[in-house]
C-alpha cells in the first residue's frame, strides 16, 4: 500500500527503556519504599491506559511526623488501607494532598481522603482542590511542610492543568507528563502538543536523576535524560509521519490515525485519535497543514512566488 511504504521510510526512535532492567507490566509491588523520603503505593486499577495502576506517593522526612500524599488515585478501600498502613509505619500525619492533574485515575479520591485526614487538597484546578482547597498560583510556587519543600512545576500538555512536583533533592513526580512505560496521550481538546513539548524541554533542563511517574516504574540514573529525549524524538517522529501521509493527498483524522497506529487494540484507539488531533493542531498553527471542509486535512499549497519583471 502506498501510504504504508511512505511510512516505512520514517524510522521510529528507540525507547531507551528496552535496555534497562525494569519490572515487567504488572510487576510493581503494591508498596515500595523508593528512597529515604518516598514510598509508592500502586492502586488496584490496572488497564491499558493506567498501566500497572495509578502510583500514589507518600512523601515525608522520617521522624518529622508530617508527610504529603501525591495523587491519591481512585476511590478504592484496598488502596486507602495500603496508604494508611504506610502512614502508620512512618508515624506521620498527612499535611496536604497534592494532585498532578484532574483526570479521575489521579484525582477521584483526593477530597474524600483529605477530609478523612483533616487536611486540604492542592491542585491546579478548583474542581480538584474543592472548597477550602489550594489552587496553585504561579510557576515556581514552593510549598513547605516542616523541613520538606515541594516546588510546583507547570507541565501543561497531556492536559492543561497538569503540574509536576519537585523536591529539593531533585526528585520529580511527573504524573502523566512522563510515564514509566510507553508514551503519554495528548488529550484533545484539553491537551496541547506545543505546550507538551515546551514542558518536556523545561524538565530536561532540571537534570533530575529520579523521575517518579503517575504510572509505571521509577526512572532513575541515566534514564530521565534518555527518556525525555526519547519522548521529544517520538513526538517529532509522529509529526513526520503526519506530514508524509498528507503529502499523498487530503485525509480524515480517522484515516490518518488508522495508518499511523497500525493494529492498535480497541481501547487505545481513542487516545491515539486525540494525540493525532493534537499533532494536527500544532502543525496547523505552524501553517504546515490545513483543515478543509468535511473533516479532511491537507498540506496547504504554497503560494506561488510573484515573478519580478524588470
Ligand atoms: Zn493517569
Amino acid at each position: 500500500m502506498y501510504h504504508q511504504s511512505v511510512l516505512d521510510n520514517i524510522v521510529p526512535p528507540r525507547d531507551p527503556r528496552v535496555f534497562y532492567d525494569l519490572p515487567p507490566l504488572g510487576g510493581l509491588a503494591s508498596i515500595t519504599r523508593l528512597d529515604d523520603l518516598v514510598t509508592r503505593i500502586v492502586a488496584p486499577n490496572p488497564s491499558s491506559m493506567t498501566l500497572d495502576g495509578t502510583n500514589t506517593y507518600v512523601v515525608g522526612n522520617s521522624g518529622s511526623g508530617a508527610c504529603i500524599v501525591i495523587d491519591p488515585g481512585p476511590k478504592s478501600a484496598i488502596h486507602f488501607d495500603r496508604v494508611e498502613s504506610v502512614l502508620h509505619t512512618s508515624d506521620a500525619e498527612v499535611a496536604m494532598v497534592l494532585v498532578t492533574h484532574h483526570h479521575r485515575d489521579h484525582a477521584a479520591a483526593a477530597q474524600t481522603w483529605a477530609e478523612k485526614w483533616g487536611c486540604t487538597v492542592a491542585a491546579n484546578s478548583p474542581k480538584v482542590s474543592g472548597p477550602g482547597g489550594l489552587v496553585f498560583k504561579s510557576a515556581g510556587q514552593t510549598l513547605r511542610f516542616g523541613s520538606l519543600q515541594v516546588e510546583v512545576v507547570p507541565t501543561p500538555g497531556h492536559c492543561m492543568d497538569h503540574v509536576a512536583f519537585r523536591l529539593e533533592n531533585g526528585v520529580l513526580f511527573t504524573g502523566d507528563h512522563i510515564l514509566g512505560r510507553g508514551t503519554s496521550v495528548l488529550t484533545w481538546p484539553d491537551g496541547d502538543l506545543v505546550a507538551y513539548i515546551e514542558s518536556l524541554q523545561r524538565i530536561l533542563t532540571f537534570g533530575s536523576d529520579a523521575l517518579y511517574p503517575g504510572h509505571g516504574p521509577q526512572l532513575v540514573g541515566e534514564a530521565p535524560e534518555a527518556v525525555i529525549n526519547y519522548y521529544l524524538a517520538h513526538r517529532a517522529f509522529r509529526e513526520n509521519q503526519l506530514i508524509s501521509i498528507l503529502g499523498s493527498g487530503p485525509m480524515t483524522l480517522g484515516d490518518i490515525t488508522e495508518l499511523i497506529y497500525v493494529g492498535l487494540q480497541d481501547d487505545l484507539k481513542e487516545g491515539a485519535r486525540q494525540s493525532t488531533r493534537a499533532c494536527l493542531d500544532k502543525l496547523q498553527r505552524a501553517d504546515k497543514v490545513r483543515e478543509m471542509s468535511e473533516g479532511l486535512w491537507m498540506i496547504p499549497e504554497k503560494d506561488s512566488q510573484p515573478s519580478i519583471v524588470a
